[in-house]
């Protein structure tokens, strides 16, 4: 109803999508956003990212506050692009597609800290070099990165290197393409049925 708004609405279901809206109060307004193109943009970026991987009537209350985090960092002046790429991370952890970064997905091979990985978003992470390594090459720098994003809840205040935020942004854009198969590989492989009949 109202952009970058965080609303709270009575309603009661009528027929079909429609729904007669009782009652509608403001909670928090992200109003400072509207200052920034930039921001604008990450936060409808960030909140197209939400819509296309959380199911409709599906709740999912740690998006839901990773979502309102994300907004009041803008807000407050996060830079919008780091806010949106650590957002992304954090969405795809807690829906379960976490990529490995720890280890070759294929062999199991651990992967020396400091050091670069191949990454192959298809196959879900790092691919050592035995195993025929990625399309993608990610820096220890921005390994470092990621793990420490997928494992805070506070927002960037800081811009990251160039480098980071080229490298991220690459994987992430793989990992969504892959999307679809690594969706239907991964929750059949879960052994959670109830998956596999809603993909079908
Ligand atoms: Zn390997």
């Amino acid at each position: 109803m109202q952009p970058y708004v965080l609303m709270n609405a009575q309603f009661r279901p009528g027929r079909g999508e429609l729904a007669h809206l009782e009652q509608v109060s403001v909670d928090r307004s992200f109003h400072a956003i509207l200052r920034s193109l930039e921001a604008i943009g990450a936060a409808g970026a960030a909140l197209a990212v939400i819509r296309e991987r959380v199911p409709d009537y599906e709740p999912e209350p740690a998006i839901f506050d990773t979502a309102v985090s994300f907004l009041a960092s803008l807000n407050d002046g996060a830079p919008p692009e780091e806010a949106l790429l650590s957002l992304q991370i954090r969405a795809l952890a807690i829906l379960g597609f976490a990529p490995m970064l720890d280890r070759c997905v294929l062999c199991g091979k651990t992967l020396a800290a400091s050091r670069s990985a191949s990454f192959d978003a298809a196959r879900g992470g790092i691919v050592c070099r035995a195993c025929g390594g990625g399309r993608l090459v990610l820096s220890a720098a921005s390994l470092r990165r990621w793990v420490v994003v997928q494992s805070t809840s506070a927002f960037a205040e800081e811009a990251w290197a160039d480098r980071e935020r080229e490298e991220i942004r690459d994987a992430l854009a793989q990992l969504d393409a892959s999307h679809a198969t690594v969706t239907v590989r991964e929750r059949t492989a879960g052994a959670s049925g109830s998956w596999e009949g809603r993909l079908s």
